[in-house]
């Protein structure tokens, strides 16, 4: 992947690299799993757990966005979690950073 700085754009060597060998700046980790944000088909929450290299639900279906995975930080407590989440695991507050809108 890219180094997220604009300025610096380089090329990481592996997806292992937790920052910029270039520039130092971190980049984006990606969550093992994500709760799937879609709905069954009686129109509840999924909820199930879906691991990264997965593209659908397999238990409702829905298509899964790679950008998902992607773990920002909280603005409040700056804990890890995937932009997915709709707020934060550790304090609850709905402002992860790096959050992918739809
Ligand atoms: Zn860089
Ligand atoms: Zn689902
Ligand atoms: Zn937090």
């Amino acid at each position: 992947m890219k180094c997220p700085n604009p300025g610096c754009r380089a090329e990481t060597e592996s997806s292992e690299e937790k920052f910029c060998g270039e520039c130092g700046q971190k980049l984006q980790q990606k969550a093992e799993f994500i709760i799937c944000t879609g709905k069954d088909e009686g129109g509840k929450p999924c909820g199930a757990k879906i691991k990264a290299a997965k593209k659908f639900c397999s238990t409702c279906g829905r298509k899964v966005d790679p950008n998902e995975f992607l773990i920002g930080n909280c603005q409040k407590c700056g804990a890890e979690c995937p932009v997915s989440d709709a707020m934060c695991m550790e304090c609850l507050t709905s402002n992860i950073t790096g959050k992918v809108e739809s």
